[in-house]
């Protein structure tokens, strides 16, 4: 698609979500710049959680032509044993079945770096020349005619909007409220700090499988006040172990290797598997991180020409696995509208008001905030029922669910409904995607001859 339109997006954060957005916007025809404050974008050797591709994204990836490289490096799961801290096996869920039973498809777990290399390795050599590394957002500035963003190495980038996908604790945020207040000091405004850990997190993964782990194992733990997920892969076990804080935090609270000690002294000794403790894990370890996990979702998704996606607009803990898919769906829809806006424009030549800009981002809100409010609460309510939270949580999952079969209701009624209401690129061909016994909610218009536009 060719724009006579000068438009141009800034992208801040070149993360699981912002990178997505790096596809979407080429094929959708929006000029583009991604600046990231790391030094290298999609190191190998970063982070290492594994993420879940869900079917809603899975989707998009076909249309994007990149799910069968996914698929390549990804796992579906074997149903999954519930155990206690001590290894007593009391349920089952079988996620990947549900998934193709109500989507047509299931999901896969992917070692997030390797999904960033393959995200970033698939994009065209000339559009990656718009990604910038070590560029690290420090202030914004907006105009009638566009936005100004200052690098803190003094290099300035010029466009039509902000597209903050720079984390949860996003400075295009902070710009954003700090724009707000100065045009009207008493208008409403997203909390300086919007998310609030309960819950922190151990989470890691290994190269060497743990002893009697083996590819496609699933294991949960359920307790009180702690949880934990393990996931095998074909190469990697991740793992992920979650404890109640003792009071909730808004803050950001960076752990050293010291605090890492305590809590496997603390904690270590709870069962992840039947077989193995968390200390086992550790034991075999190649990456640990502890983490605090925040949750939350803001109220405002834009302002002016400023727009957020991903983990700057909604935090979920990993139990329901949805965090970077509702990122995902954000940067689909808000695609979706920005190139509506541009084909909308019968003015060649003339550049795109800030009132349409606006009301463009007023639609994105519109369509997403419902969808990612649903998805928020689901994984709140996953992550409490799971650490057993109240009397009530330990009762209906150690005793009810398991006997009457109802996780798969509970899943049916709590998760799907985020996933069926998830949108398409409205311009692609979905390459005829297998659906399930719950139709999707959206579907795409569907062209084959609009794929390949390219950046002007
Ligand atoms: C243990 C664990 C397991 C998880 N499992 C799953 C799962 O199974 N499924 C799932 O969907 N999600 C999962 N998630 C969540 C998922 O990782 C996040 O939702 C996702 O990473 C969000 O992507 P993002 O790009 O929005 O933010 P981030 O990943 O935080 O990336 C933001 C990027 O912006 C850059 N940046 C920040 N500030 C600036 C600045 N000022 N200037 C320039 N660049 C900046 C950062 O360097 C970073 O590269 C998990 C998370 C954890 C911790």
């Amino acid at each position: 698609m060719t724009t006579s339109h000068p438009f141009r997006a800034i992208i801040v954060g070149g993360g699981p979500v912002g990178l997505m957005a790096a596809h979407t916007f080429y094929r959708a025809g929006v000029d583009f710049v991604v600046l990231e404050r790391q030094n290298a974008l999609a190191v190998p050797e970063a982070a290492g959680a594994g993420i879940g591709v869900m079917p809603n994204t899975l989707r998009l990836l076909a249309q994007l032509g990149l799910l069968e490289a996914v698929e390549a490096i990804g796992t579906h799961m074997h149903p999954g044993t519930v155990v206690t801290n001590d290894g007593q096996p009391f349920s089952t869920v079988d996620t990947d079945a549900w998934c193709k039973e109500f989507h047509g498809t299931g999901w896969v777990i992917v070692h997030r770096p390797e999904l960033m290399q393959l995200l970033y390795g698939a994009l065209p050599e000339e559009i990656r020349q718009h990604l910038f590394p070590g560029k690290e957002v420090e202030t914004i500035e907006t105009t009638e005619e566009g936005v100004v963003v200052r690098c803190t190495d003094g290099s300035l980038e010029r466009g039509s909007i902000v597209v903050g996908a720079d984390g949860a604790h996003s400075k295009v945020r902070d710009c954003m409220r700090r724009i707000t207040l100065q045009e009207s000091p008493k208008a409403a405004v997203n909390e300086e700090k919007p998310f609030v850990a309960t819950y922190r997190c151990v989470f890691g993964h290994t190269v060497s499988p743990p002893p009697g782990i083996s590819p496609r194992d699933e294991w949960h733990m359920h307790g009180s006040g702690i949880s934990s997920l393990l996931l095998a892969g074909s190469e990697k076990t991740w793992f992920m172990f979650s404890q109640k804080l003792p009071k909730p935090t808004r803050e950001r609270r960076r752990y050293t290797e010291k605090d890492l000690e305590s809590f496997m002294e603390e904690v270590g000794h709870a069962h992840c598997t039947s077989t193995l403790t968390l200390n086992d894990l550790y034991q075999t370890r190649t990456s640990c991180y502890l983490t605090d996990l925040h949750e939350g979702l803001i109220q405002h998704f834009h302002h002016d020409r400023i727009v957020l996606v991903g983990d700057a607009v909604n935090k979920q803990t990993y139990n329901t696995g949805q965090g970077w898919n509702t990122g995902v769906q954000d940067v689909v829809v808000l695609t979706n509208k920005l190139r509506a806006l541009m084909n909308n424009e019968t003015n060649p030549g003339v550049p795109i008001s800030k009132r349409k800009i606006e009301a463009a981002f007023g639609l994105y809100q519109k369509e997403r905030y419902p969808v990612v409010q649903q998805a928020v609460k689901a994984s709140m309510m996953f992550t409490r029922t799971e650490a057993w939270n109240h009397w009530y949580d330990w009762f209906a999952d150690r005793h009810v669910l398991p006997r009457t079969g109802g996780l798969k209701l509970i899943y049916r009624a709590f998760l799907v409904p985020a996933n069926v209401n998830a949108q398409v690129l409205d311009f692609l061909d979905e390459n005829n995607r297998p659906s399930g016994t719950i139709p999707w909610l959206h579907g795409s218009k569907g062209n084959k001859s609009e794929t390949s536009p390219g950046i002007h």
